[in-house]
Parts: structure tokens; sequence; C-alpha cells
């Protein structure tokens, strides 16, 4: 958590109440926060909400939460069940600008499986970016990375931390087995993307 933090560029984070609104809606913090604010005053503040995934690695997602007029802190956007959340203030003075931000990835486990799944997480935000009118062809190669992503999240849970098995079952490690496969087919989706899509 310390690399993350210093990653973000602020040492605290802090967890913060989830309270919502009858009109709040999960994942549009910017939205719920402009109308908290619309309805009751107060000011925004821009941050990552800090997941902790399967305790293997952080994700940090870009997140608004609500400052009231008292300076009290909170969470306006509903999160499945939760009631709390994990919240890092950008000291950085970034403002939103309506464009869609990659998650911040870290793991203190750096096996090439955790690795891989990063970089075709990333290859996914890249190409959604892009595809907002998609053929059924492209919606297919969306549907590629993510069965990926899938794969390799489920099988990084069951072998964790720092064994680094490949998926197959073939007792080999990853790099040794189908990493080539992995990467040589996400590259090639990423390739098809930058051709059609001029994808940087
Ligand atoms: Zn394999």
């Amino acid at each position: 958590m310390k690399e993350l933090l210093s990653i973000l560029k602020n040492p605290i984070s802090i967890k913060l109440p989830i309270i919502c609104d009858e009109y709040s809606l999960p994942l549009e913090c910017f939205k719920n926060v402009d109308k908290k604010i619309e309805n009751q005053g107060g000011q925004k503040v821009y941050g990552w909400r800090i997941h902790n995934v399967f305790n293997l690695w952080y994700e940090a997602e870009r997140h608004t939460v609500w400052r009231s007029k008292s300076g009290q802190l909170i969470d306006v956007t509903p999160y499945f069940h939760l009631s709390e959340s994990e919240f890092v203030e950008d000291l950085s003075g970034w403002v939103y600008n309506g464009m869609r931000e990659d998650n911040i990835r870290f793991s203190p486990y750096s096996t090439s499986l955790i690795k891989d799944l990063f970089f075709v997480k990333e290859s996914l935000t890249k190409i959604s970016e892009l595809i907002n009118d998609v053929s059924d062809k492209e919606a297919d190669y969306v549907n590629i990375i993510r069965g990926i992503i899938d794969l390799l999240e489920k099988h990084i849970l069951i072998v964790a931390k720092d064994k680094n098995i490949c998926y197959c079952k073939s007792g080999i490690q990853y790099d040794d087995c189908h990493q080539d496969y992995i990467l040589d087919n996400v590259n090639a989706i990423l390739e098809h993307f930058k051709d059609i899509y001029s994808l940087k």
C-alpha cells in the first residue's frame, strides 16, 4: 500500500462513509457529487477510490467525493453493498475533463501472471475508449480481451501470490507455457485497433 500511495503522491489514505441519495448512481461519482453540491452546497474533492483485490493487488480508480459545508468528507457514490470506501485525495490539482482514465495498479507480487493481467486490463481500457459504436466484429475482440482477463484473474486467485504456474494445468511455469500465446493475442488485437482507429 505504501508503494501505491507513493505513486499517487499522497501518503494518506482515509476511510470514508458511503452515504447515497436516491439519485446516486454507481460509477457516476462526478455527476453524483455535482448534484449533491447543487442541492446542499459543499465542494467536490478529486482523488482515487482504492480497491484491494483479493489481497493480491490494488487498483486506484479515479473518484470524486463530496465535502459538506461543515467539512466532512462523504463518498456519495454506491459501491455494491459497502458502507465504507478507501479514498486517497489527489493533491496535484488534477481536474476532471470528461476523459476516462485507466486505473492505477500496483501489486507487491511481481509474477509475470500479474504483470500480464495488468497489461491486458490496460489494453481493454485503451480499446474501450475507442469504440462507442462498434460493429459486431469489434465487439468480439473486446470480448476476447475480457475473456483473457477473466481467465487470468480466476487463475491468479487460485495460485495466488508468488506462484507463477500456467493456467492450463500443464504444471509448467506460465512464462514457459502460455505467456506468448496470451501476449501475442492481445498484441494482435491492439494492432488491429491501431490500424482502424489509429490507436496510439
Ligand atoms: Zn499453459
